[in-house]
């Protein structure tokens, strides 16, 4: 069965059609600037790339151009409609209602609606694209996948915030955590790598991207994890702040004449690596390039994301009792050395014999970066959120 993934945001809407059984990738692409003008870029697998600049008024139209680019008698990947079996969106926020995927119907995207409030940025983008492919595929059966679900086995104590207990009854205000497609299925591959069952196993995710998280996986589940309410709690990532005194905020609303937004804007926006190494860049390739010439501010802000990932690390080892493996993910877990490098360079007491040499230079791959008979295994497991939300769309609706 082909199923469609895509993945909703407020202007911009990416799509992948993933043959489920053979886990092929037949097309992928983005349409961009929705509401704006409109540019669909897509590329059908070992095709050539096509942009088209294209009026997209709202998704609906995005999602029709991508239909007909996937069924184009040329370049398209299927002959029609028929050939896609199913949809699975992700979602960003389900709250405490959803602690797994489920099929989309009336009561799901209400309750999706319901999560609005915990994540106005993302869930109301999300609910547009399922009603738009609704619209254009009312017989394809549809799947929602959440962020938040993996993590929805967090214990209290985990999850609570030392706040007022009527704001988690009145408010639902707790910790959720996010990437939670990602952890599952890294960790999962890593017991595979390591042929030792999944529910047996200490793991620590360290999902390093513009967004980052670190989660303990302890027996196959998530029990504790970096990102809190929202997104921007825990590390200091490409432009969030992550974890700060929260007296911060008040004092730099003084200082700097903001009020509420302007101040979650700079937390959010302006703030993390990109904050701390003067507004030079989010992205790690730059700070390295920068780093590498002596940018001092750059270091600084390397060596900050390093030694907090680390710390998260030492705090999950601790709540597990023990520690079997850690990965790394995502765009700079799968692809920044140096930074793998610091953070293991941390790690020697909890039994990581790190491997210089299979590290440098090790880019997007799958790898074991510790040497054999490491008491606590280290590797590198590329993420793969789009093939995660087309294998359980799979196996919702067979
Ligand atoms: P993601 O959010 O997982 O797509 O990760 C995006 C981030 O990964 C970028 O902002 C970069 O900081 C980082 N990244 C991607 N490629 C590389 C690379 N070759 N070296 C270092 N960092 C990279």
């Amino acid at each position: 069965m082909n199923v469609l993934v895509i993945n909703c945001g407020s202007s911009s809407l990416k799509f992948q059609l993933i043959n489920a059984e053979s886990e092929e990738v037949l097309a992928k692409g983005i349409c961009e600037r929705i509401g704006i003008d409109g540019r669909l870029t897509y590329q059908p697998e070992g095709g050539e790339k096509e942009i088209s600049e294209k009026a997209m008024p709202t998704h609906t139209e995005a999602i029709q151009f991508v239909i007909e680019a996937l069924t184009n008698p040329k370049t398209g990947v299927v002959k029609s409609l028929d050939e896609i079996g199913a949809v699975g969106h992700r979602v960003v926020h389900g709250g405490e209602k959803f602690a797994s995927s489920v099929v989309i119907t009336e009561e799901v995207k209400k309750a999706i609606e319901e999560c609005n409030d915990l994540a106005p940025l993302h869930n109301p983008a999300n609910l547009i694209g399922i009603t738009a492919c609704e619209k254009l595929m009312p017989n394809t059966p549809m799947a929602a996948v959440f962020d938040t679900a993996f993590h929805q086995t967090m214990p209290e104590k985990a999850y609570m915030y030392g706040l007022p207990y009527v704001y988690y009854e009145n408010y639902k205000i707790r910790r959720y955590g996010f990437h939670g497609t990602s952890h599952s299925f890294v960790s999962k591959r890593a017991a595979e790598v390591m042929e030792k069952p999944y529910e047996d196993l200490k793991t620590i995710v360290c999902h390093l991207g513009n967004g980052s998280s670190v989660t303990a996986v302890m027996n196959g589940k998530s029990v504790d994890t970096s990102m809190g309410m929202t997104p921007l709690e825990g590390l200091v990532m490409g432009t969030r702040s992550g974890n700060i005194d929260p007296a911060i905020m008040e004092f730099i609303a003084e200082k700097e004449n903001l009020d509420i937004a302007g101040v979650m804007d700079v937390l959010n926006k302006k703030s993390g690596v990109f904050g701390i190494s003067g507004e030079l860049s989010s992205d790690f390739r730059d700070l390295t390039n920068a780093m590498n010439s002596g940018d001092k501010k750059a270091k600084i802000a390397m060596d900050v994301f390093s030694y907090n990932v680390a710390k998260y690390i030492g705090a999950y080892a601790a709540v597990m009792n023990g520690v079997d493996d850690i990965v790394f993910t995502a765009g700079i877990g799968e692809n920044d050395d140096y930074v793998r490098e610091q953070v293991c360079s941390y790690l020697g007491y909890l039994g990581v014999d790190f491997d210089k040499e299979i590290n440098t230079g090790l880019r997007g791959k799958q790898a074991e970066i510790s040497k054999p008979g490491s008491k606590v295994r280290v590797f590198v497991i590329p993420t793969n959120e789009e093939l995660a939300i087309a294998r359980e769309t799979l196996a919702l609706v067979k």
